[in-house]
C-alpha cells in the first residue's frame, strides 16, 4: 500500500470550487496509485463564518483565559466542520471518504492546550480504514490528552497534523497544499518576483518556517524528517510542481542565498554597564530573565555592555523585571528581524558584508547582527523592512 498524506490549508476548502481542486487532487493521487489519506484546516480566514478567529469571537475573553478545555473545543470545531463538508463533496465526486476527528485518527497528545505536543499516533483504525479502500479525511490541528479531553496543537497545526499522521502510516510522501506555488525564494506578498525554489533541504525549510515564513509549520518539517519522509509544497489552484523538501536539498544550486524571511514585532533591548556599575544584579541579568521565562535572541555580550531582542509581547513583563532589580536599560522598538538563509554560505566569506553595504547603501540602519553556518539575522526597524527584502533578494539574484 503506497500512501500519500494531502493537507489543505483553509483557503483550499474555503469554496465548493476550491474544493473541486481538491477532490481533483485526491483523483490525482488515486490515479496514480496512492492511497490517500486527507488532512483539512478550518474553511477560510478570520472574517469567514467558519474561520478558527471567528469561533473564537464567539465566546468571552476571559473563558478564553480560565477556561482551557473549552477553548481548545471550540478552536477544533471550524476543522470539524470542514472535514465533513470536504468529505460530502468527495463523496458527491464518487468517491468513499470518511471523516475523522484528530482523536478519531489517533493522535494523542500532552495537556498543554493550544499549543499540545503531539505524544503517539495510534494508527490502527486508520490502517484499517484504508485497507479497506476509503479515504480518510481528519481534522488538522487536533488532538486529544489521555483523559480524553480536545486539544489544539497551535497556529499552523494543520501541517503538524500531516506529518505525524505521514509518519505513523510511513506514506511514500506528504504533500502540503497551499495557495502559493511552493516554497518561494521570499514571501511573495512582499516580494513580487519572488521565485519558485524546486528543491529544498529539511534544515533550510526549517530555519525559515521557525524564523517567520508561515508557509509550513517548523513542526512539521521537524517530524518529517525524523520520519525520513519527503514533503512537498503544492498549490491547490494550479498544477505546478511545487517545491520538494528532503535532506539533501539542491545539491546542483551555486547560489549563496537559497531564500529570505522575517519576523516583526521584535524591540531591543540594550543594558550598559555605565548605567549600571552600582547594580550587584547587573552580571545575573540573563539568568534572571531566563528563570521568568522570557525568550531572548540576539544575543550579544561585551564587558560594558549586554544586548538582546525579546518579543513585543514579553515588554511588559521585561520592563517589570528589570525595573524590580534596579536595572537601568534602553529599548528600541518596533524592530523585525529578517533572517537570510542558505546552505552554500558555510565557508564562503563577505556575505555578511554584502548584506551591510546593501542596507547601508540604502539608508537602512543595521541594529544588530548574528550568523550560523546557514543562517544570517539582521535587525533593522519595522519600517524599513519591505525594502530591505525586496533589495537583498535583489543582491542574491534570486528573482526570476
Ligand atoms: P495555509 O492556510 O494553506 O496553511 P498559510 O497562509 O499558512 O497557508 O501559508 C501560505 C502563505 O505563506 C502564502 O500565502 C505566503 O504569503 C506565505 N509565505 C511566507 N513566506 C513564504 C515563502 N518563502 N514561500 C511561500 N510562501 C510564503
Ligand atoms: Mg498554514
Amino acid at each position: 500500500m503506497k500512501i500519500v498524506v494531502q493537507k489543505f490549508g483553509g483557503t483550499s476548502v474555503s469554496t465548493y470550487e476550491k474544493r473541486m481542486n481538491v477532490v481533483d487532487k485526491v483523483k490525482t493521487a488515486l490515479k496514480n496509485g496512492f492511497s490517500p489519506v486527507v488532512v483539512v484546516s478550518a474553511m477560510g480566514r478570520i472574517g469567514e463564518p467558519y474561520a478558527t478567529d471567528s469561533l473564537l469571537s464567539l465566546v468571552d475573553t476571559n473563558f478564553l483565559k480560565n477556561n482551557k478545555v473549552g477553548t481548545d473545543l471550540i478552536m477544533s470545531c471550524g476543522e470539524t466542520i470542514s472535514a465533513v463538508v470536504m468529505s460530502s463533496d468527495l463523496e458527491k465526486s464518487g468517491l468513499d471518504a470518511i471523516p475523522l476527528t484528530g482523536a478519531q485518527a489517533g493522535i494523542i497528545t500532552d495537556n498543554n492546550f493550544t499549543e499540545a505536543r503531539v505524544l503517539e499516533v495510534r494508527e490502527k483504525r486508520l490502517k484499517n480504514i484504508i485497507a479497506q479502500g476509503r479515504i480518510p479525511v481528519i481534522t488538522g490541528f487536533q488532538g486529544q490528552t489521555e483523559e480524553g479531553y480536545i486539544t489544539t496543537l497551535g497556529r499552523g497545526g494543520s501541517d503538524t497534523t500531516a506529518a505525524v499522521i505521514g509518519v505513523a502510516l510511513d506514506a511514500e510522501q506528504i504533500e502540503i497544499y497551499t495557495d502559493v506555488d511552493g516554497i518561494m525564494t521570499a514571501d511573495p506578498r512582499i516580494v513580487e518576483d519572488a521565485n519558485l525554489i524546486n528543491v529544498i533541504s529539511y534544515n533550510e525549510v526549517f530555519q525559515l518556517a521557525d524564523q517567520g515564513a508561515k508557509v509550513i509549520h517548523p513542526k512539521a518539517i521537524e517530524y518529517a524528517m525524523q520520519g525520513n519522509i519527503p514533503l512537498l509544497i503544492k498549490n491547490t489552484m494550479s498544477d505546478s510542481k511545487g517545491t520538494l523538501i528532503n535532506y539533501l536539498g539542491d545539491k546542483e544550486s551555486n547560489k549563496i542565498v537559497t531564500s529570505l524571511t522575517h519576523h516583526s514585532e521584535r524591540i531591543q533591548v540594550l543594558v550598559k554597564y555605565s548605567d549600571n556599575e552600582n547594580s550587584p544584579k547587573y552580571k545575573d541579568i540573563l539568568p534572571i530573565i531566563a528563570a521568568n521565562k522570557i525568550s531572548l535572541d540576539l544575543i550579544n555580550i561585551f564587558p560594558k555592555e549586554q544586548v538582546f531582542t525579546i518579543s513585543s509581547e514579553s515588554k511588559d513583563i521585561l520592563v517589570q523585571l528589570l525595573n524590580s532589580i534596579n536595572i537601568k536599560f534602553s529599548l528600541v522598538e518596533d524592530c523585525s528581524k529578517i533572517t537570510i538563509v542558505g546552505s552554500n554560505m558555510k565557508g564562503i566569506p563577505g556575505v555578511m558584508a554584502k548584506i551591510i553595504s546593501t542596507l547601508n547603501e540604502n539608508n537602512i540602519e543595521v541594529l544588530q547582527t548574528a550568523d550560523s553556518h546557514m543562517t544570517i539575522w539582521c535587525l533593522i526597524e519595522n519600517k524599513n523592512i519591505k525594502n530591505a527584502i525586496n533589495l537583498l533578494h535583489k543582491t542574491f539574484q534570486l528573482y526570476n
